[in-house]
């Protein structure tokens, strides 16, 4: 009970907003697909406006494309706009924040695992409805936020960096993991038979749930299991089911672009609808993000590789357009003897092997010289399944690259987010 007056008191100081978008955001969920998208144009109407009076780069950039706002009326009409990447939101940074004088803003850092840190200015209904999006997921799961919580994150921390996250942590009814040695991991799964629901980097969720397995202990207690900034492979969710009783949730987004999609009890990753407009072209992902006021992100390549669904009325009761898959990273080129390829390519080569062939592998590519690639797998290959993973690289890469398998590798750092494809040409 103490917790959920502490979330309240914090959340009328932090983020006045936040309880009314949250019930704004329930109400909108029954709204039929026809509805949400006339409400997507009306805030995208709203948001070209703001960045053309505000925003020094959009005002450029509308006018070198002779994009017109006035005559914006459908999200066909965005089209004409090209997208933007990450290097654009880092390169123009000073003249994307709005000019505009907001009652309240948030500094935000993003982790940069990958590249240069991105480092930008949220308002307070951007921050307010983000909360209120994730605190709508919750509620699909039974989960209010102030539950009792285990969390995973990178555990690099300095001792006083330790004190004041603990402090966070309390204020949160959270608890997390700092160590990947046996006692606290010990600890922190007798924290968790008492806890609500457990989030973090999904590999570390699969970590922390194999070892529950080898230990032969079993949490009965989470409502949920969130998976976040890490693609959830389908080898986790046996695992993290037999640990926990309930597979892995997916929860997409970014923190420019804000909570794209969250999974629903019936296995659908919803699109967030009141919040993104989001495009594929070849693959990629493009978000618009309509509450981005102060640093109005529109168009924008996020940089991920994901699968849509056409829309569909689900079971849960919602009427959205469905991230089918995400796929991950759009990660560095793999360099064949001759050609080039997308890091996709890998994706590929271990779906068919878990569609053809029902086999399902984790694994991560290393390339440290051109035309050469080692496969590292954490299981373990009988003769059939080696003969058929090296005809499905075969297949993609023909005689271009040399390669070498080794199984029963032990793939995670725990330092963080787990990448299929390292290179380091
Ligand atoms: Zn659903």
């Amino acid at each position: 009970m103490l917790s959920k007056y502490i979330f309240l008191a914090g959340t009328k100081l932090r983020n006045p907003s936040l309880i009314s978008w949250y019930y704004y955001l329930k109400y909108a969920e029954k709204w039929p697909i026809e509805k949400s998208v006339e409400y997507q144009i009306e805030k995208c109407r709203d948001l070209l406006h703001f960045a053309n009076e505000n925003s020094p780069f959009w005002r450029k950039y509308f006018e070198e494309h002779n994009f017109l706002v006035s005559q914006f009326n459908s999200l066909e009409d965005l089209k004409k706009l090209p997208p933007i990447s990450k290097s654009d939101l880092l390169k123009f940074n000073f003249e994307i924040h709005s000019n505009f004088n907001f009652n309240k803003r948030f500094f935000s850092e993003t982790s940069g695992t990958t590249g240069e840190v991105l480092k930008f200015w949220k308002d307070e209904e951007w921050d307010s409805f983000n909360r209120a999006s994730i605190m709508r997921g919750y509620s699909w799961h039974g989960v209010k936020p102030w539950d009792r919580n285990g969390y995973f994150w990178g555990y690099n921390f300095k001792q006083t960096e330790i004190w004041k996250t603990r402090l966070l942590d309390l204020l949160q009814n959270r608890f997390r993991l700092f160590s990947y040695e046996k006692k606290p991991i010990l600890k922190f799964v007798k924290k968790l038979q008492k806890a609500k629901y457990l989030h973090g980097y999904s590999s570390m969720i699969y970590e922390v749930a194999k070892i529950c397995n080898q230990l032969g202990l079993k949490i009965n207690s989470l409502k949920m299991v969130k998976g976040t900034s890490e693609k959830i492979y389908d080898p986790y969710q046996s695992e993290i089911h037999k640990a926990f009783g309930i597979t892995a949730i997916n929860e997409y987004g970014a923190a420019e672009t804000g909570i794209i999609g969250f999974e629903c009890p019936f296995g659908k990753i919803h699109v967030n609808m009141q919040g993104v407009i989001i495009e594929e072209e070849n693959n990629e992902i493009i978000v618009t993000n309509l509450v981005s006021k102060s640093f109005p992100v529109i168009r924008y390549k996020l940089g991920d590789y994901i699968e849509l669904s056409p829309v569909i009325k689900c079971n849960c009761g919602l009427h959205t357009p469905i991230i089918k898959t995400i796929i991950g990273r759009i990660g560095k080129t793999v360099y064949g003897i001759n050609n080039l390829y997308p890091s996709l390519t890998f994706y590929y080569i271990f779906k068919n092997l878990a569609l053809n062939h029902s086999i399902n592998l984790n694994y991560q590519a290393i390339q440290h010289t051109k035309g050469d690639i080692i496969f590292n797998i954490e299981q373990h290959l009988s003769i059939t399944d080696k003969e058929k993973l090296t005809q499905e690289i075969n297949k993609y890469f023909k005689d271009d690259i040399r390669f070498e398998i080794q199984e029963g590798q032990h793939l995670h750092k725990m330092d963080g987010k787990q990448k299929d494809f390292i290179s380091t040409i």
